[in-house]
């Protein structure tokens, strides 16, 4: 049985505005990898076991240390805010599906820079496209 794809919470909106960008090779095709069976002809039924540690896309990830991260105050306050606004707390599994229609009720338009402040990909606009890509269907 293969494991379930875990995220801690802020990457589910790292999951809907990927665009193929990383923190190094590896880093990006596993995200690649992970993205890609979430946006599959089955993808929405994938359960994602939502982890307050490093998650199934930190594995690779060259600022991962342990089940923590050099950038830990940052990530802790991505985080915070990210489970709060789609009501999500360690041990919960949910579909990607599911997780979509919370991004889709709780996350408007235009909230990312507030949502996200922080984190150095929001200034590429990807996430935010793709938030409105959800919204609009
Ligand atoms: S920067 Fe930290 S939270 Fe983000 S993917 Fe890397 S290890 Fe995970």
């Amino acid at each position: 049985m293969t494991r379930p794809v875990q995220f801690r919470p802020h990457h589910f909106l790292c999951a809907l505005g990927f665009q193929g960008k990383g923190y190094s090779g590896s880093f990006t095709q596993n995200m690649a990898a992970i993205v890609a069976q979430l946006r599959g002809p089955d993808g929405g039924d994938t359960v994602i076991k939502v982890t307050a540690q490093a998650d199934s896309i930190c594995t690779p990830c060259p600022h991962r240390r342990g089940q923590s991260c050099v950038k830990v105050a940052q990530i802790a306050a991505l985080d915070d805010r990210h489970a709060q606004a789609l009501g999500l707390h360690a041990g919960q599994r949910l579909t990607w599906s599911d997780a979509k229609s919370r991004i889709r009720t709780h996350v408007p338009p235009g909230s990312l820079s507030d949502l996200c402040a922080g984190c150095q990909w929001l200034e590429f606009g990807l996430c935010e496209a793709a938030l409105s890509e959800l919204h609009r269907g």
